[in-house]
C-alpha cells in the first residue's frame, strides 16, 4: 500500500493496516519497563515567518500567506526574523537550557511536495541552546490522588522552518499543498528519554505548554497544530538495555499523549510477549480508535545529506551590552531576562505558602488557564478566606466552567459576583447546597447578583436558633426508635433525624447548627 505522509508533521490519510488489543493484564506488563523521549515542535509566536515577512496567522485562505521564499523560487534570500531568535532564547532561559552564544543553521534535505525547496533549514550541528531540566507535576486529579514532583532532562533546543500542508483528496487522488504554513518559525525541543509512562508525558507537555504561553513565545494550541508532540517509546526489562523503540505521530491533545503512549507500550509488551520483534518505525496515532497505526518505515535509512546553509551567517548572542555590540542587531539575553514572568513552578510555589494551600490545589489553580488570576480578584477583599474561596472555586465553579465547555477568562460569572458568593456562603446566609444552585443559576443569567438570586428564590439560610431547636425537638420526641438506636452507636441515624429537620425547613435550615443541636439535645437526654 503505497502512503503518501508529509515529511514534517507526519499528517496522512487514515489507514488501518493492522489493530491491537489494547488489553494486557498488569502482571505481564510488570516485568516490562518503558522509556519515552519526546520531540516537540513549537510554533513560535511571531506576526511573520522565520525567514520571510509573510504573516504566520492560522487559519487564513490556502496559499494567501507564501512569499517568494517561502514558495523556493530561485534567487530569494532568508532574512533572520530576529522576533524568532528572541523568543527561542526566552524560551531557553525558561527551561534553563544553556544558549550557544554561537549557533549555526544546516539544510536537512527530503523530497516532499510540501517542502519547495527540498530541504529543510533547521540546527543540526550547533542547536541555539543544549541541555536542560524542567521541574513538572505528574498530577492528574482522576488517575493520581497525589501529586509526584518529577524532572526532566533536555537535550537541545534548535530553530527551524516549518514545512507547508499536504491536503489528501482521496476521491480525487490527488493531494494539494496549503503552503501558508510553509517557513513559519518552529522550536524544536528534544528531551531525553526520561519518562516512564504516558501520563509522566502528558503532565511534562501541559508544563511546558504553560511556559510557553505564559512567556508567550508560542500559543500552545495543540487543536491548531502550534503545539506538535511525537513520543519515542520502547520497552525492556530490568537490567537490559533500553529497547528498539517506535516514534508516534499525530498526537494533538494532552489526554491523547497520555493514552497513544499507554496503548503503544501495551502493544510493545503483546508483541515481545508473542515472540516478535519490535520495528523501528513511525507510527500515528488515531485519537478516535485510541490506537497506534504504522505509518512510513525505514525512515532510519534516509539519508537527509545535511550541509550548512551557505545563506545565513551564524547566529551570535550576547549577555549584555559590551563595546562592539549594538543593540539593534544582536539579540541580547539580560534585556530579554525581563521578559521571563512568573513560571508555572514559581507560581505554584507562591500560592502554596502565600495562600496556605496544599499543592494539588495549587496544580490546578496554575494549570487551568486564567484561573490563578480570577481567584486573586476575588482574594482583593482581604477579608475573604482563601482555602474557603479555592474550595467552592475548584469544586463548584470549576465545574460548572468544564460542563459548560467555557474558559474561565470568559466566564460568564465575574470574579465580583462569584466573590459575593462565596460572602453570602461564609456568613452562612446561605448553605453550600444553595450555594451550588445559585452559582448555576449565576452562569444562566450573568446579570443577576447572588443577593437577588436568594432573595428571589427565597432561600435565605435559617439560623434562628429558637426555631431549629423547636423543630430539633419534634423530631425527637416523633422518632424514639431513631434517637434509641442512635444511643446504641449507631452514629449514622444521625444523617435521618437530619434529613427530617432540613425537610422542615425546605433544606434552608443552617447544618452546622442543626448538627450542634440535634446533638446537645440527644446528649442532655442520655
Ligand atoms: P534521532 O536522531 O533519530 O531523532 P535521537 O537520539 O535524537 O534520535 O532521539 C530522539 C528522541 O528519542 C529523543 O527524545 C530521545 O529521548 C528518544 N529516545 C532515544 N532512544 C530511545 C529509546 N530507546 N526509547 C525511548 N525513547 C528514546
Ligand atoms: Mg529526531
Amino acid at each position: 500500500m503505497s502512503v503518501l505522509p508529509c515529511r514534517l508533521c507526519g499528517c496522512l490519510p487514515r489507514y488501518r493496516l493492522r489493530s491491537y488489543s489494547s488489553s494486557t493484564n498488569q502482571s505481564r506488563k510488570s516485568k516490562w519497563k518503558s522509556v519515552i523521549g519526546l520531540e516537540i515542535h513549537a510554533q513560535i509566536l511571531s506576526k511573520s515567518k522565520l525567514f520571510s515577512g509573510s504573516s504566520t496567522k492560522y487559519g487564513a485562505p490556502v496559499n494567501t500567506q507564501v512569499s517568494f521564499f517561502d514558495a523556493a523560487l530561485p534567487g530569494t534570500l532568508p532574512v533572520l526574523n530576529r522576533r524568532c531568535v528572541e523568543a527561542g532564547v526566552l524560551t531557553a532561559m525558561a527551561l534553563n537550557s544553556k544558549i550557544n552564544k554561537i549557533s549555526k543553521f544546516d539544510r536537512k534535505h527530503y523530497f516532499y511536495a510540501d517542502l519547495p525547496s527540498g530541504y529543510q533549514i533547521t540546527q543540526q550541528r550547533q542547536p541555539l541552546a543544549v541541555g536542560g531540566e524542567l521541574a513538572y507535576v505528574n498530577f492528574n486529579p482522576s488517575v493520581h490522588k497525589q501529586p509526584i514532583k518529577k524532572k526532566a532532562k533536555l537535550v537541545q533546543i534548535q530553530l527551524e522552518q516549518d514545512s507547508g500542508k499536504s491536503l489528501h483528496d482521496l476521491e480525487e487522488k490527488q493531494s494539494l499543498i496549503d503552503l501558508n504554513r510553509a517557513g513559519t518559525g518552529l522550536m524544536e525541543i528534544v528531551t531525553e528519554p526520561d519518562f516512564t509512562s504516558g501520563e509522566e508525558a502528558a503532565s511534562f507537555v501541559k508544563e511546558l505548554q504553560l511556559i510557553l504561553q505564559s512567556i508567550g513565545t508560542c500559543d500552545g494550541k495543540m487543536s491548531e497544530g502550534s503545539l506538535r508532540v511525537d513520543a519515542n517509546i520502547s520497552i525492556h526489562q530490568e537490567g537490559e538495555s533500553l529497547g528498539t523503540r517506535t516514534e508516534v505521530k499525530n498526537i494533538n491533545s494532552i489526554r491523547g499523549i497520555a493514552k497513544a503512549i499507554e496503548f503503544e507500550i501495551k502493544r510493545q509488551i503483546s508483541e515481545k510477549e508473542s515472540g516478535r520483534q519490535i520495528v523501528n518505525e513511525t507510527r500515528t496515532f488515531d485519537a478516535e480508535s485510541g490506537e497506534t497505526l504504522p505509518m512510513r518505515d525505514k525512515e532510519k535509512i534516509l539519508d537527509y545529506r545535511f550541509m550548512p546553509e551557505p545563506n545565513l551567517p551564524p547566529v551570535h548572542v550576547y549577555d549584555s551590552v559590551g563595546p562592539g555590540v549594538s543593540v539593534e542587531h544582536v539579540v541580547i539575553i539580560n534585556q530579554l531576562k525581563e521578559q521571563l514572568q512568573e513560571l508555572p513552578e514559581e507560581k505554584r510555589r507562591r500560592v502554596q505558602k502565600q495562600y496556605g494551600l496544599p499543592l494539588n490545589t495549587a496544580v490546578i489553580l496554575v494549570n487551568e488557564p486564567g484561573l490563578l488570576s480570577f481567584f486573586e480578584e476575588v482574594l482583593q477583599d482581604s477579608k475573604r478566606d482563601p482555602v474557603a474561596v479555592v474550595t467552592i472555586l475548584v469544586n463548584e465553579f470549576l465545574g460548572q466552567i468544564h460542563s459548560r465547555e467555557i474558559t474561565v477568562t470568559n466566564s460568564p460569572v465575574s470574579a465580583v459576583s462569584f466573590g459575593e458568593l462565596c460572602d453570602m456562603l461564609s456568613s452562612e446566609k446561605i448553605s453550600l447546597s444553595t450555594a451550588k444552585k445559585v452559582l448555576a443559576l449565576m452562569f444562566e443569567k450573568p446579570e443577576s447578583r447572588p443577593q437577588d438570586i436568594v432573595s428571589e428564590k427565597n432561600w435565605l439560610q435559617v439560623s434562628d436558633t429558637k426555631l431549629i431547636e423547636e423543630t430539633c425537638r419534634n423530631v425527637l420526641t416523633n422518632s424514639p426508635k431513631l434517637v434509641t438506636e442512635y444511643k446504641k452507636g449507631k452514629k449514622k441515624v444521625l444523617n435521618a433525624l437530619i434529613g427530617q429537620i432540613q425537610k422542615d425547613f425546605q433544606g434552608r435550615a443552617n447544618p452546622r447548627l442543626v448538627i450542634e443541636t440535634l446533638q446537645r439535645l440527644i446528649d442532655s437526654e442520655m
